[in-house]
């Protein structure tokens, strides 16, 4: 399973058309009774988008959902692989227009790509279809002894060896090291680690989405890594905390001495808008209204009759 896949796209898509219909009367949809109405709305369409996560990523820890109230209203969310969280927008949350829900429920789609893109990313690093890139020697014969059982008992030529030699050991990244070279939290690295080379292979052999700009699957989880983690792709720290587009930062890079943050690439960027129009117009379809054509109408307009509440 993943984004890409219309099962997960229509599945994510029914949430988003019941938490429509119960944007106004979210009381309605968790029968809180008569007191409901007490209620926040937008804390309730926290709650369900939190819920709705956990019933629809199943092939992927689900990323936490945070709301986030300093954001610019340009932007609906962000993804943070270091924190694993997505954060929206809490303009978003109590908006009334249909157009900006719209927005909204396509961008948590977009922003769950993202984390789909790291978790793919550390799928393959640890079933080795991935070469992370820019390690050091250090970090390679690290990582060949951690493939060995009998490392501390190698020679000085047999490391050599092992570095430059023609048949190098297989070498096996564990979940901490992952985590480590992602910035990711280690409880994802090690769930990615569990059945990765099944998952991995399933995923870059499935049919390619017609967004993909490269020529297979494989060849673009490999640049979503190389353009986010290659070491010359990294850019100074802007105090703003969003990169130009305006758009989320991924992680803060460990070194101290030059102090980084990484952002997402392009190549993931390119992805995850891709993805959207994979998402939107099917979400508009289900719910029966364009949103171009209606952009500002709200839940009770008759348009949206014939949906529950
Ligand atoms: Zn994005």
């Amino acid at each position: 399973m993943s984004l890409s896949n219309a099962v997960v796209r229509t599945n994510f898509s029914n949430e988003m058309r019941t938490l429509w219909s119960y944007w106004d009367t979210m009381h309605n949809f968790f029968n809180l009774g008569p007191m409901g109405a007490l209620f926040s709305n937008a804390r309730l369409r926290e709650r369900f988008i939190r819920e709705a996560l956990t019933r629809v990523i199943n092939f992927m820890p689900p990323p936490t959902v945070t709301l986030d109230n300093q954001m610019a209203r340009t932007l609906h969310g962000e993804f943070s692989c270091y924190r694993w969280v997505v954060k929206i927008n809490s303009y978003s949350m109590n908006n009334t227009g249909y157009g900006e829900f719209i927005e909204l429920a396509t961008t948590i789609y977009h922003e769950l790509r993202h984390a789909e893109q790291f978790y793919r990313i550390a799928q393959g690093l640890s079933c080795n279809q991935l070469e992370f890139p820019d390690l050091s020697e250090d970090n390679r014969l690290e990582r060949t002894f951690d493939a060995t059982q009998n490392n501390n008992a190698l020679s000085a030529v047999q490391r050599g060896q092992q570095i430059f030699g023609a048949a190098p050991t297989p070498h096996v990244l564990s979940a901490q090291q992952i985590a480590r070279l992602m910035y990711m939290p280690r409880r994802i690295a090690t769930r990615a680690t569990q059945n990765a080379a099944n998952d991995f292979q399933n995923f870059i052999t499935a049919a390619r989405p017609g967004w993909c700009r490269q020529a297979t699957i494989l060849d673009a989880v490999k640049d979503w890594m190389n353009f986010t983690y290659k070491k010359s792709n990294q850019q100074p720290y802007m105090a703003s905390n969003r990169d130009d587009n305006g758009d989320d930062i991924v992680r803060t890079a460990g070194g101290d001495t030059n102090r980084y943050l990484i952002y997402r690439s392009d190549a993931m960027e390119k992805d995850a808008f891709g993805i959207e129009t994979f998402f939107k117009p099917h979400l508009e379809t289900n719910i029966g209204v364009n949103a171009a054509t209606h952009p500002l109408i709200g839940r009770p307009h008759p348009l949206f009759n014939h949906l529950p509440s």
